[in-house]
């Protein structure tokens, strides 16, 4: 797929641009329409306008979109497509959950979710189909691929799990919340690790 930030043509980036704040708007209105049924109540939650398998599972949702160009009086079609795929594509379960969001060959938007914070017994955040359409809302218009994970701050007598959302090149984009957890540490490097999850680090 091409990448969203390495192409230079000025007219490629505004299209780009004008994709994610269209599909920014669906991924809004999916949103809005969920609420309103979760609102109107359980016996027609059979009405969620979202896939069954929504948002753990494997599951794809299309859009397609018309408009008018004002100045040159053509007729445009986008075909915005809302992907997810369950943490299981590497062949390990500890693989994290990602959901993408692409036009043709460009994704527009990109979130991936830890998976060892979605299998935590005790979860501090609830990781539902609300905070993946939210999650995607903002990787659309930062215009940046997101990772939502944890990092451990050291202490004594407990280690601290700080809960974030960072871009692909590890900037801080939001702290989601932070709690107190038991020392475990990684069996080949000895680097603290979360709660739940192999006992060692990703990626060795
Ligand atoms: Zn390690």
């Amino acid at each position: 797929m091409k990448d969203m930030h390495n192409d230079n043509d000025p007219q490629f980036r505004r299209d780009v641009t004008m994709y994610r704040e269209l599909a920014c708007h669906w991924i809004a209105q999916e949103r809005e329409a969920r609420r309103t049924q979760l609102h109107i109540g359980a016996a027609q939650y059979s009405n969620d306008p979202l896939p069954r398998a929504f948002p753990f599972g494997h599951f794809t949702m299309t859009e397609t979109i018309r408009w008018l160009d004002d100045v040159r009086r053509h007729n445009h079609q986008a075909t915005l497509v809302f992907r997810g795929l369950p943490n299981v594509t590497n062949g390990t379960s500890w693989a994290p959950f990602v959901w993408q969001l692409y036009s043709g060959e460009v994704i527009l938007g990109h979130v991936e979710l830890d998976a060892r914070l979605f299998f935590d017994p005790e979860p501090l955040l609830s990781w539902d189909a609300d905070f993946v359409l939210e999650s995607m809302m903002q990787s659309l218009s930062q215009g940046r691929q997101l990772r939502v994970s944890s990092r451990i701050e050291e202490g004594f007598p407990q280690n601290v799990q700080v809960f974030e959302i960072r871009t692909f090149d590890n900037g801080l984009l939001r702290e989601l919340g932070r709690r107190y957890i038991h020392k475990r540490v990684c069996s080949i490097c000895h680097r603290a690790l979360p709660p739940t999850g192999p006992q060692q680090c990703l990626y060795h």
